[in-house]
């Protein structure tokens, strides 16, 4: 018994360890090919689609403000004392309107008057902090900049400016120009991305600045805020994009980066790699505990055929088949039993020995079936004469034997005879036997320091006598 649960043991441990570990490897599998499909596809997929996303919307007013600071009528206006304002105001309407423009704007440097399509609006004043984008724009090298700016009054969105320079044929700067856009479309793509496939986007200048990003998201406005990026740096603010990894507080990030060179500005777009694991960690938990309950299932059904077969293996090991009488075994096991406890709590005890009277000639004659019938019916009769504390069992062929607990030799005379005559005058058994069936008994009652033994050599002496004396009849010996 105690064998069968350690092999139960062994399989349930087998099982559950192949379960782990099945849902161990495929939680691998799938974190690795997560991590391969973000960095192979889903990274520079989002990246291509803000780049062509930004192409859409930047190239064109780029162009518009480089058109207008290129445009001879701009230079010769400026160049001559820039005489009538209605001029410059239905050039600056007229380009507005056109190509959809929040606004358009125009800089002279030599009186330094903003111009938009309203006409003149202010001089700017270098101490101005709202005006000093265009003295650190004239000073810088680069012929044009985009410039972000947040100002509520301007319109309730972000605006994006993009500024060129206006340049003389001796190439002096003689003005800006530029328009000025509405880029609420950007802050909703970035947040997009961010929302649907929880990336991070934005953008830097060459300096490492961040100049672009989902309004009230960034954590940061230059790449030195965030170290382990800043070690980075030579490889974000590179022309040639790529994809980096590292990890910030224990967690891993992938980064995309490309230069968008329209803009002049590198496009950044994070991934942190726990966020796309959340999915893989749920199958994961999913599968662990499917299998699981199929192992316990498993068990349940291991145990339970177990139980089944231990239970039918005890009946057999107990049990006549033929009669479903206790067996040898058992009847020794139980008259052993009683032995001990004759000894702590004395009382009268007889044992009963009989068997059936030529018996072999029912077996001649009508055939061992017909025998095994009457045995079956013999078996019955114990049943119904004796009492529930009474021992009995098939000793073995056609002989049976019966413990009457707490009946002196007196008592169990009478039921010894009540069994002779009701096997005598049983009608089935007499139409199995297809005549009079018999038993010879021997009985004999317990004495104080006998033996099993001993008692059981008695009761079988007296069966003897009963046999050698004539047959169906009861000898006490
Ligand atoms: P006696 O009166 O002296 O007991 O004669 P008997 O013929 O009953 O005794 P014997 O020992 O010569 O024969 C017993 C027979 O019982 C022989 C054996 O084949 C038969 N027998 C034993 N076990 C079974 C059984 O399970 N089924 C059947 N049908 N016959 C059995
Ligand atoms: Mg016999
Ligand atoms: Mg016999």
């Amino acid at each position: 018994m105690q064998m069968n649960y350690r092999v139960v043991v062994i399989i349930i441990l087998l099982l559950v360890t192949l379960s782990i570990s099945v849902s161990v490897i495929n939680y691998m599998v799938m974190r690795q090919s997560t991590e391969e499909s973000l960095v192979e596809s889903s990274l520079p997929l989002t990246v291509d689609n803000i780049y062509t996303e930004i192409q859409k919307h930047i190239i064109e007013p780029n162009l518009v403000s480089s058109m207008m600071a290129h445009d001879t009528f701009v230079k010769d206006w400026l160049l001559h004392d820039e005489e009538d304002t209605l001029k410059i105001a239905k050039y600056l309407e007229a380009v507005k309107n056109k190509y959809g423009m929040f606004t358009t704007f125009l800089v002279s440097e030599k009186s330094l008057n903003y111009y938009t399509s309203k006409g003149f609006i202010e001089k700017i004043d270098k101490d101005n902090p709202s005006n000093a984008w265009y003295f650190t724009f004239r000073d810088q090298q680069d012929s044009h900049e985009i410039n972000l700016d947040y100002n509520p009054l301007l319109a309730n969105s972000m605006i994006m400016f993009i500024n060129h320079k206006i340049l003389d044929a001796e190439y002096h700067v003689i003005g800006a120009t530029g328009i000025g856009l509405k880029i609420s479309y950007i802050n909703d793509m970035l947040k997009r991305f961010r929302q649907q496939y929880h990336f991070k986007v934005l953008f830097l200048n060459e300096a490492g600045d961040v100049v672009l990003y989902e309004r009230g998201i960034t954590p940061m406005t230059h790449l030195q805020d965030i170290p382990e990026l800043n070690a980075l740096k030579d490889k974000i603010i590179s022309k040639n994009g790529q994809i980096l990894d590292y990890n910030i507080d224990g967690e891993a990030y992938l980064l995309n980066t490309k230069y968008i060179p329209e803009l002049d500005l590198y496009l950044l777009v994070e991934a942190k790699v726990a966020n796309f694991m959340t999915e893989v960690r749920h199958t994961f938990y999913l599968n662990l505990l499917v299998s699981l309950l199929a192992t316990s299932l498993i068990t349940v059904m291991i145990i339970m055929t177990i139980r089944g077969y231990q239970k039918k293996l005890e009946h057999f090991a107990s049990f006549d088949s033929l009669t479903e009488l206790p067996n040898r075994r058992a009847f020794n096991e139980q008259l052993n039993r009683h032995f001990l406890l004759q000894k702590r709590t004395p009382g009268p005890f007889s044992l009963l020995f009989f068997d059936i009277d030529n018996f072999k000639l029912i077996n001649d004659s009508l055939g061992h079936q017909v025998g095994d019938q009457a045995l079956r019916r013999i078996a019955e009769i114990i049943r119904e004469n004796i009492r529930q504390t009474d021992l009995m069992a098939r000793w073995g062929g056609e002989e049976f034997i019966i413990a009457f607990i707490n009946s002196s030799v007196d008592t169990a005379r009478i039921i010894a005879e009540k069994l002779r005559t009701c096997i005598e005058e049983d009608k089935a058994l007499h139409a199995i036997a297809q005549g009079t069936v018999s038993a010879s008994f021997g009985l004999s009652e317990y004495r104080e320091d006998d033996k099993v033994d001993m008692l059981i050599k008695r009761t079988d002496d007296a069966l003897y006598e009963a046999k050698a004396t004539g047959k169906n009849k009861v000898v006490i010996c």
